[in-house]
């Protein structure tokens, strides 16, 4: 085989070699049945084993309690920005929502399509280079629930811990930042995530969703965005993402293999460290976009002097085996997306041709 590239893509990312070997020696054959997983039926008992298996993965890897449903739906996560107004956002009620980025952005604007809506707090003001404090953000008396956006995938910043909401509740979009730390899953109604960046390919939306928010649903929403029928029907109420669940469950038995969230977390923040560390110990060189409290341990966003100096950087790394370290068309810049399946070793190379590059043309 050749060389694997160092894999720092936004999204589709990185998977892990291991995953993607077990997916081969699977893929024509899987578990003596004489076809592959893609070509039996949803309803079949090994699809419902593994659909079930991989409910219980997230659970246990989540320590989530009883009273969570576990729900793989498709459309991805940005149809969750719509699904969940029409679900939770009744008349006379306002949809809160903390903006912190492109991200909060698209989920805020989906929502005014369906209700009313009400900014709790923004650092569009600071060009989105922090998340905001606690006390900075106003939920509204008739809130139906907060929103926000744990990590900005675009911008760089990240949630270091959640806000506290009280009795209204929290739902978040973990897209970008699912399964890299521990969490405490109680402290949210609402939890989602598209799986292409850091739980599989795409194709399949990861809700993990407390029971009682799923109570007295409005009755005009088409069946397809009701979270209760998806509940009701254990996932299985039409054909579901079944590769994509399959390609889920063996990463999430890779999070196992590692030693579970807190030895991912313990990773990541040494991973991300070589590359802040190369960003701080520049001079000025390689710029950070994110204050330092609010920096992403899984979207690294940095700049150097001008235009023509990152593009040489592109170009310069792309020969040497690098994907993937160009910015967002919308912020430009440069961007390492260092999700769970970037190995340590593509860091710490990362960290190396930064030094070097920084040498060479300062
Ligand atoms: C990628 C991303 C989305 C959009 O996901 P899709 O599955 O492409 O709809 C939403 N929120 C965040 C934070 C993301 O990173």
């Amino acid at each position: 085989m050749s060389k694997r590239a160092y894999n720092f893509n936004a999204g589709p990312a990185a998977l892990p070699l291991s995953v993607l070997q077990k997916a081969q020696e699977q893929l024509v054959e899987y578990q003596g049945i004489g076809m592959s997983i893609m070509e039996i039926s949803h309803r079949s008992k090994e699809y419902e084993a593994l659909n079930n298996e991989t409910q219980q993965l997230l659970k246990d890897l989540y320590q989530i309690p009883d009273g969570y449903n576990i729900l793989f739906l498709q459309g991805g996560a940005s149809s969750q920005f719509a699904m969940i107004p029409m679900n939770f956002l009744r008349p006379g009620k306002v949809g809160s929502y903390v903006n912190t980025g492109a991200w909060a952005e698209k989920a805020l604007k989906e929502a005014k399509l369906f209700g009313e809506v009400h900014v709790a707090a923004s650092t569009e003001a600071d060009q989105f280079m922090r998340m905001p404090a606690q006390d900075e953000i106003q939920i509204h008396p008739d809130a139906a629930y907060v929103h926000v956006t744990s990590n900005e995938t675009i911008g760089g910043a990240q949630f270091a811990s959640y806000p506290a909401t009280g009795d209204i509740p929290l739902i978040v979009d973990m897209s970008s930042d699912i399964l890299s730390r521990p969490v405490d899953v109680s402290m949210f109604g609402m939890i989602y995530a598209g799986a292409q960046k850091n739980l599989g390919p795409s194709g399949v939306t990861v809700v993990i969703v407390r029971e009682d928010m799923l109570k007295d649903l409005p009755k005009s929403i088409p069946t397809m965005m009701r979270y209760g029928i998806h509940a009701d029907n254990n996932s299985l109420y039409n054909t579901p993402p079944v590769y994509s669940v399959y390609m889920m469950n063996l990463v999430l038995k890779w999070i196992v293999e590692q030693g579970g969230l807190e030895a991912v977390e313990k990773i990541n923040v040494e991973k991300t460290n070589l590359i802040y560390n190369a960003i701080d110990h520049s001079d000025g060189f390689y710029q950070g976009c994110v204050n330092t409290d609010s920096r992403s341990r899984m979207n690294i966003t940095f700049r150097l002097a001008n235009e023509d100096l990152e593009k040489k950087f592109i170009k310069e790394s792309e020969a040497k085996g690098f994907v993937g370290l160009k910015g967002h068309r919308s912020v430009g810049g440069l961007r390492a997306s260092t999700y769970n399946a970037v190995p340590f070793e593509a860091c710490e190379a990362l960290a190396t041709f930064m030094e070097e590059f920084r040498k060479n043309n300062s």
